[in-house]
């Protein structure tokens, strides 16, 4: 699917760093200015020569260095009062922490039982996290909360940014009520989960959902519903009619209209994926299931409308737990839905929530991973598998 998927270009926008996390660079940032900018104290104490502290004998405080302050050139032979952040004086090389520092008057010294502080001591130098013209982000970044403190201290106020890829959301399903409309007891009709699910998973990215509202399971009307919308957006995600019933719809309008790229992964849950497209818009056809959705997404979609955004393929750690279960093998490569539990030994053991039917959404509420279990693989507890963390912050 990455592979025949390029870049879509969006339009580029200036945006201030408050609104940009999230969003793709459009170009490479770099320092304007050094961080830190210039010499200063890691700690609250007093700056002098290290050769001058190292003589242990008092010496005269010439200056009081708040942050924020101006530092004049050190007096030779003598100590400034400094805090945290504030400038260090030209020719002042080693910085006292003040619990280490007696005073008698207004002189100080080394307490008797510390160390001299030596060359370079709780000295922040000019530069010494990035310098002026550094490289601080490549184009294709997507910009983290962490990034956006970077390009900051950096004198970057602003920075271009894709526009949001425009997601059509579209639900199919006759039996499908939107929330908010009345429990229709007597029809006993489930609500459509599936798109808010989607536009809340679209929104954790930074893209636009355009809402496709709900198909009925009809081919003509599904037809004309998929042309609308690869006009209106980038790409489409759909919802059910995917799998392999007389009334499932989709993947039939999609070989007469579209392009059927692939159809069935083996995962579980999942199965019923078809990827494709309409005109030239990419097509994402999930099945109905609302675990399948959130998994299929998770694990497939996401980093396919990554691409499209114009995002960088990102590193992510591979994190590990212990089964404190056991399964046989299966053919699909299975997604669990767990919870992480410290067991005794220190490690992390992933319990599975009891209900793993692909279309119960409570075991999906209640994790706090996917545990992935490779296809043809037996599970005996104490083995270690791979699990997606669902719960970022
Ligand atoms: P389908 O793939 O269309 O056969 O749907 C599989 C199951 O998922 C059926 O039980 C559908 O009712 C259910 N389903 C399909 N779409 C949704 C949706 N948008 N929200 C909640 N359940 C759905
Ligand atoms: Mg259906």
């Amino acid at each position: 699917m990455l592979a025949a998927l390029r870049p879509l270009h969006k339009a580029i926008e200036e945006l201030t760093l408050a609104r940009a996390s999230g969003r793709v660079l459009a170009a490479a940032q770099q320092a304007l200015v050094a961080s830190p900018p210039a010499d200063n104290s890691a700690m609250d104490g007093y700056a002098a020569r290290a050769l001058d502290w190292a003589h242990r004998k008092p010496l005269p405080v010439s200056q009081y260095l708040p942050a924020g302050a101006e530092a004049q050139p050190l007096d030779s032979g003598t100590a400034v009062r400094i805090f945290t952040g504030a400038p260090l004086p030209k020719g002042a090389d080693a910085v006292l922490a003040q619990e280490l520092a007696e005073l008698s008057g207004a002189e100080v010294m080394v307490a008797a039982a510390a160390e001299t502080p030596p060359v370079g001591c709780h000295v922040r130098r000019r530069g010494e996290d990035f310098a002026q013209g550094a490289r601080l982000l490549p184009a294709g970044r997507r910009l983290f909360p962490q990034d956006i403190g970077l390009l900051a201290a950096a004198g970057i106020a602003s920075v271009p940014v894709y526009a949001p890829l425009r997601v059509a959301v579209l639900s199919t399903g006759d039996e499908l009520l939107e929330p908010g409309a009345p429990p229709t007891s007597a029809l006993r009709r489930p609500y459509n989960s599936n798109r808010p699910t989607l536009i809340a998973l679209l929104g954790e990215l930074g893209m636009e959902a355009l809402d496709g509202g709900i198909a009925p399971d009809d081919r003509a009307q599904l037809s004309e519903c998929l042309d609308t919308l690869a006009e209106q957006a980038d790409c489409i995600i759909s919802t059910g009619g995917v799998s392999v019933g007389d009334r499932d719809m989709l993947r039939r309008v999609v070989t007469e209209r579209g392009e059927t790229q692939l159809w069935q992964v083996a995962i579980k849950p999942g199965k019923p994926l078809l990827f494709g497209s309409v005109g030239e818009v990419p097509l994402f056809a999930l099945p109905g299931n609302p675990a399948a959705v959130f998994i299929c997404f998770r694990v497939l979609v996401r980093s396919c409308l990554l691409r499209l955004q114009g995002a960088e393929p990102e590193t992510a750690p591979v994190l590990r737990a212990r089964a404190v279960f056991s399964a046989p093998a299966n053919q699909r490569e299975e997604y669990l839905r767990a919870s992480l539990r410290r067991a005794n030994d220190g490690e992390m053991g992933i319990h599975p929530l009891g209900q793993q039917s692909s279309g119960a959404l409570r075991p999906l509420a209640d994790a706090d991973c996917l545990a992935r279990i490779p296809a043809g693989i037996a599970i005996n507890a104490g083995d270690w598998l791979e699990v997606l963390p669902l719960r970022g912050g």
